[in-house]
């Protein structure tokens, strides 16, 4: 990664976190660390969720209105650096985030944890969309595991032929699909209560986002010989500074 030019020491500067991940959340836990040094971390989550898990330090909940809304944020908060830890699918605040940083001057870091790699043993479809995913669907199985988040429960809506099982951390909203139970659960989730899970609901194929992570349903569906259908991450938009993990992000704003 280029080195950190245009700040020489980062003690005491204002580092905006745009997070509602679980790396968003450890490097908001990493920088706020008062033994070292002393960052001042504020963390933005979108709101989706009634209950969020809060990071580490200042956070602020809400749409910031546009890229016009989040120059006007950096610019009152005294941003020294912002960190684009969103998810890999979040594709608008990540492209807000590239523009606000261009008009403003202020470095971009970008932390994506990687993509998944098809193991051994896998079954693996990879596909461009949701909608792709839905289109494929009827010549796989019928009894689908969704792992799409919420908002990507609507695409699957005409899917009439297909049962599905959806997990979410909130409710989804219609349309959605006609033959459809919900479990309301967040992670993380171990390989036992996943495979517990494809069994006792007949599941014959997975469905899910290139997230990455903790990887424990891919693992199941393995064990299981259940195939999976993958949607493939979208471009991420431009960025200065990449980093694949907290310990990188953390390191480089550190150096
Ligand atoms: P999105 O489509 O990229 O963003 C839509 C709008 O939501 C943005 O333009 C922005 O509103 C607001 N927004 C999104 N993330 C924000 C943040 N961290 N802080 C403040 N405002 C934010 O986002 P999304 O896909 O709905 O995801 C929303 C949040 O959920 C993200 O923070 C993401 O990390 C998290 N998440 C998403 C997924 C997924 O699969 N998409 C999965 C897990 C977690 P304004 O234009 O008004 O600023």
């Amino acid at each position: 990664m280029p080195p950190l030019t245009d700040i020489s020491d980062l003690s005491g500067k204002t580092v905006l976190v745009l997070g509602g991940t679980a790396e968003g959340r450890a490097l908001a836990a990493a920088l706020a660390d008062p033994v070292v040094p002393p960052f001042r971390v504020i963390s933005s989550l979108a709101g989706r969720t009634r209950e969020p898990l809060r990071p580490a330090g200042e956070v602020r909940i809400g749409g910031f209105g546009g890229v016009g809304g989040l120059v006007d944020y950096l610019r009152a908060e005294r941003v020294d650096v912002l960190v684009d830890a969103t998810h890999p699918f979040a594709e608008q605040i990540s492209a807000n985030a590239s523009a606000a940083s261009a008009a403003t001057g202020l470095p971009l870091l970008v932390l994506r944890r990687p993509g998944w790699t098809e193991q051994p043993g896998d079954d693996w479809r990879r596909v461009p969309s949701l909608e792709a995913a839905a289109a494929l669907l009827p010549h796989l199985g019928r009894r689908i595991f969704l792992t799409t988040g919420r908002q990507g429960i609507a695409a699957f809506a005409d899917a009439t032929e297909c049962w599905f099982l959806a997990r979410s951390v909130e409710p989804p909203t219609p349309p959605m699909p006609l033959h459809l139970e919900v479990l309301l659960d967040r992670g993380p989730f171990t390989v036992e209560g996943e495979l517990r899970l494809l069994r006792d609901h007949g599941i014959d194929v997975l469905v899910s986002k290139d997230s990455g992570g903790a990887d424990a349903k891919l693992v199941a569906a393995r064990r299981r010989d259940i195939p999976v259908v993958l949607i493939d991450r979208p471009a991420a938009p431009p960025a200065a500074v990449l980093a694949g993990s907290v310990e990188e992000a953390v390191a480089w704003l550190r150096s």
